[in-house]
């Protein structure tokens, strides 16, 4: 399984800390993690393994809605910053609709993803 991971600015010390208490839990079901560019080298610098694409506002987003549409991402945890203006805002309605489109399950907070977690555990 491949998921998707994605933060805003705000919540991307969130987004590390998540990763890092499931980081067993992906190693032992085999998941691959891919992110965009900046929530990824977070999670690099972090100890995490994770494949980068470009950062979000320079299309990040849409390069995972993408591989949703080919079919190599089965998940999405983004963590979306409800109290920010982001200049990518399009992008990210983008990919929350591609995601409704293929019927890819998607959390945009971390109560959401542990439940997505424990679905396939
Ligand atoms: P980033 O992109 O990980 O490159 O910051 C996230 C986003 O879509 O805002």
């Amino acid at each position: 399984m491949r998921i998707a991971v994605i933060a805003h600015d705000g919540k991307k010390a969130e987004m590390v800390q998540f990763l890092m208490k499931n980081r067993s839990f992906f190693l032992d079901k085999e998941v691959q993690l891919v992110s965009t560019g900046t929530t990824g080298q977070h999670a690099l610098d972090a100890g995490l393994q994770v494949e980068r694409v470009a950062s979000g506002p320079l299309g990040g987003d849409a390069q995972i809605a993408a591989q949703i549409t080919e079919g190599t991402v089965h998940m999405v945890l983004f963590f979306r910053d409800p109290l920010g203006k982001h200049p990518h805002e399009v992008d990210v309605s983008m990919l929350m609709r591609i995601c409704d489109v293929h019927n890819i399950p998607l959390a945009t907070n971390p109560s959401t993803a542990t439940a997505l977690l424990k679905s396939i555990s």
